[in-house]
């Protein structure tokens, strides 16, 4: 539910707009916390800030909703610990702090530091690392564990979100030291491509969580725009053009671009999404148009954003996370025998194909972010001029 205050005729007003189809004497409810934290987190914040302890339906969910398992998820890689893994509040606990520390620590280098290279270095390493702990049980047993963050634990996925702006932020510092140099321009190259692939990663991890608690859709809106946006400014780094020499910036023209004849979701943008009248069926339409679109396109440029080593190698697939289950149990202990899908790219026309292919995703992205925003804040949503000034200036809407 969303909350828009203004009016200028009739003094302050609040329209008040529900996400969903409410049935006659259905209890409402509202957010008062990050819906991203998992319930223990969300549980001790209302607590401490209100003094009440919610009792939502997701809160109350026994056992805990799927959801909020993948929040608090982590491996334990030593088997003997692994009956350990889940229901002992003890144990969670305490990892969960330690896990919060040094995720923390690292945003802290980011915004209070002002040092974005320091915080990705430790964001990589809380990601990709095996974390040592030794657990004193309250018998007094000792326990070593060793475990691993799940890629849709709330730590990973604030990780994803700092990564993706720190990324973006390193670019421009890295520019504005030598705009023209070569070796600055392939550095940024990378840092933009690393963005673009954290903040897809970000937005599709949090879609797979939007299936099952729809709560979530003003964030996962939000996530969408930044994947469109930063995948099209990644589109649009000259050093483009050490790959695919003869092939100048210049000569890639967007409106030359086919706008993906698959689905709607263009027609639709246009229309300013005027057929929506909030129904479930129209929003399952578009979703599964662009799910399926995003889909397709994806695996074909997955290879190339996650190019680079780190932690984005473990990842098979940022939008469909049906790897999640098979492959983090079985290749838990050899996170760098990833398979080689999609990666070697490195013929000129292939550059080209994916930089093309980029672009299609970074439009879907924009488009299926603002339609969110419509089902949030209304068809004159803020999200939706912004996308709309966006694909103009790129010609897509004249094309
Ligand atoms: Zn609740
Ligand atoms: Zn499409």
């Amino acid at each position: 539910m969303s909350v828009i205050g203004g009016s200028e005729t009739c003094g302050p007003k609040i329209i008040l707009r529900s996400i969903k189809g409410i049935n006659k004497s259905e209890e409402v409810l509202i957010t008062y916390t990050d819906l991203l934290q998992p319930k223990v987190m969300r549980q001790s914040e209302l607590w401490s800030k209100y003094r009440f302890s919610c009792c939502c339906k997701r809160c109350r969910a026994m056992p805990t909703t799927y959801m909020d398992h993948c929040l608090q998820e982590i491996l334990i890689l030593n088997l003997d610990c692994s009956n350990m893994a889940s229901g002992d509040n003890f144990y969670e606990n305490h990892v969960m702090e330690k896990l919060m520390d040094c995720l923390n620590d690292a945003i802290n280098d980011f915004l209070s530091f002002n040092n974005p290279k320091n915080c990705c270095e430790k964001l990589e390493i809380l990601l990709t690392q095996d974390h040592a702990n030794i657990l004193l049980k309250p018998d007094g047993e000792q326990l070593h564990q060793l475990f691993r963050l799940h890629p849709l634990h709330h730590v990973s996925l604030h990780a994803y979100m700092t990564l993706a702006s720190a990324y973006q932020v390193s670019v421009g510092e890295l520019l504005a030291l030598d705009p023209e140099g070569d070796e600055h321009q392939t550095k940024a190259f990378n840092m933009s491509r690393k963005s673009a692939a954290y903040s897809l990663l970000l937005a599709g991890a949090t879609q797979h969580l939007l299936e099952s608690e729809s709560s979530l859709i003003v964030p996962v809106s939000n996530f969408w725009m930044t994947a469109g946006e930063t995948l099209l400014s990644f589109v649009r780094r000259s050093a483009w053009n050490l790959f695919s020499r003869g092939w100048h910036i210049e000569d890639f023209s967007f409106s030359s671009c086919q706008i993906c004849g698959k689905c709607t979701l263009l027609d639709r943008f246009r229309d300013k999404f005027t057929d929506f009248h909030y129904e479930n069926a129209e929003f399952a339409d578009v979703t599964s148009q662009f799910l399926s679109c995003v889909t397709d396109i994806t695996p074909k440029i997955w290879g190339f954003l996650r190019e680079e080593d780190g932690y984005l190698k473990v990842v098979e697939d940022p939008i469909n996370f049906r790897w999640l289950g098979s492959r983090m149990a079985t290749h838990a202990t050899s996170p760098n025998a990833s398979e080689k899908t999609g990666s070697g790219l490195e013929a000129e026309d292939n550059h080209n194909e994916i930089r093309v292919k980029l672009f299609l995703l970074g439009i879907h992205c924009l488009i299926y972010g603002a339609f969110l925003s419509t089902v949030c804040f209304g068809p004159n949503s803020q999200l939706m001029s912004k996308v709309e000034s966006l694909l103009s200036v790129k010609g897509t809407l004249n094309g």
